[in-house]
């Protein structure tokens, strides 16, 4: 199923002011960057949380978070 990635460090997408990788985090609604965050790969699709409990509350209902990043 999903692997769940430490933070990284490739948020850096060269141009200031604009952050490539910035996601909204589905399950508190913050925006997650290229500070830390944690990536968990589900059906393919990268999503990042800002912290482990955002991150286990997504695998408890993947579908209904996956639903709602969808309508964004
Ligand atoms: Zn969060």
């Amino acid at each position: 199923m999903g692997s769940l990635e430490k933070p990284s460090r490739r948020g850096r997408a060269g141009r200031s002011g604009e952050d490539a990788y910035a996601t909204k985090n589905v399950v508190c609604g913050m925006e997650v960057g290229s500070y830390r965050s944690y990536a968990f790969i589900y059906q393919g699709r990268e999503y990042r949380f800002c912290s482990l409990s955002c991150v286990e509350k997504f695998k408890v209902e993947p579908e209904k978070f996956c639903r709602r990043a969808s309508e964004d």
